[in-house]
């Protein structure tokens, strides 16, 4: 049987480097080797305030981005979360399986509670409930993500097993699929802080939509560390941060990488850097304002279609298991 992959992305602002090299270029190789599922994490994003207009605008534009980027979807499944009720209804079922102190331990929760400490949802909290709810639907294998999501990967399949001995089989337990390189692209104003779609300071990412003059930009501010060697080196995570970028963009190997900067400064870095990146970034850009409104509508109509068939399966099991079904 072809194994599965399942995940997603929120749409809560413009979609980043970290994002794409740590989550989706995964998405677009594995797709060729899984039946991939790929979500508009909507219900996801509302856990902190949202403009409606804007989520709205948004989660359309992410799933330009998806197709843009080069998931398929003739392979592989787009869809929208809220468009599925079964990721709301199985997220019920999995809250009462799921522990307030396993919850209070995740780092992204206290990260993100700690940004609006009055104002704090309940949604923010379960947050990673959901997150196990979306994966667990599509009795996925694999779950490519970045590396700030290891901890959630880890509390799916702890629900999954917990699930499974109360009430019987039910849930495949997913392993996370993690990068070696990428998997924590830093922000370039603050290396010691990932990048962050939801980061007050523009200057920190470089999104997928920048045009030339604003990836140049970015890059010329880009924080260093002291020194002048350029090296991979994680005691100077800032040049390292770069590097890593660089190396990904490029495809060359980090000794290629190390060997092209040896004997230059950090403008040449910085400079090359924004080449390549501008050179990537080119391609993408053109294919998302090649699809128009109706081609998106198709995708994701039809996407629906394919993830309610599998979702209703399983929360139908799910129901019957847990006494819920008449
Ligand atoms: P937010 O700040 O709103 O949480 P985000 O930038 O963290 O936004 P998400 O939509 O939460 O983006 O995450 C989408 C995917 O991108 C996830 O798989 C996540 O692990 C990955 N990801 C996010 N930031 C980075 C990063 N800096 N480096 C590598 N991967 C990342
Ligand atoms: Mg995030």
């Amino acid at each position: 049987m072809t194994r599965r992959i399942f995940s997603g992305a929120q749409p809560t602002g413009n979609v980043h480097l970290g994002n794409y090299l740590g989550a989706l270029k995964n998405w677009v190789a594995l797709q060729h080797e899984y039946e991939s599922f790929f979500c508009i994490v909507n219900l996801h994003a509302i856990t902190v305030a949202q403009n409606p207009a804007l989520l709205a605008e948004k989660t359309r534009d992410l799933a330009r981005i998806y197709l843009a980027v080069g998931i398929d979807p003739e392979i592989s499944t787009v869809f929208i979360q809220s468009d599925v009720k079964e990721h709301a209804e199985l997220t019920w079922v999995l809250n009462c399986v799921a522990r307030i102190s396993e919850l209070e331990r995740m780092t992204q929760y206290k990260d993100k509670a700690r940004k609006q400490q009055e104002n704090i949802s309940i949604g923010l909290f379960d947050y990673p409930v959901l997150m196990a709810a979306d994966i667990l639907l599509y009795q996925t294998d694999l779950v490519p993500v970045g590396d700030d999501q290891r901890q959630h990967l880890e509390l799916t399949r702890d629900l999954a097993i917990r699930f499974n001995r109360d009430y019987g089989d039910t849930f495949k337990v997913p392993d996370a699929y993690i990068p070696k390189a990428g998997a924590r692209i830093m922000s370039l104003s603050d290396p010691t802080r990932k990048m962050s779609k939801s980061d007050d300071d523009p200057n920190g990412c470089v999104l997928l939509l920048d045009d030339a003059e604003t990836v140049e930009k970015k890059f010329k501010r880009a924080v260093t560390d002291s020194g002048t060697e350029i090296r991979f080196d994680e005691s100077r995570p800032a040049i390292n941060n770069l590097l890593e970028i660089y190396h990904l963009m490029t495809g060359q190997t980090p000794q290629q990488v190390e060997d092209h900067f040896a004997g230059k400064g950090y403008a040449q870095l910085k400079g090359d850097l924004a080449e390549a990146t501008i050179e990537f970034l080119r391609p993408i850009q053109q294919r998302m304002r090649e699809i128009t409104d109706e081609r998106l509508d198709h995708i994701l109509d039809e996407g629906r279609e394919k993830a309610r068939q599998i979702a209703t399966v399983t929360l139908e099991e799910v129901f019957q298991r847990t006494g819920l079904k008449r």
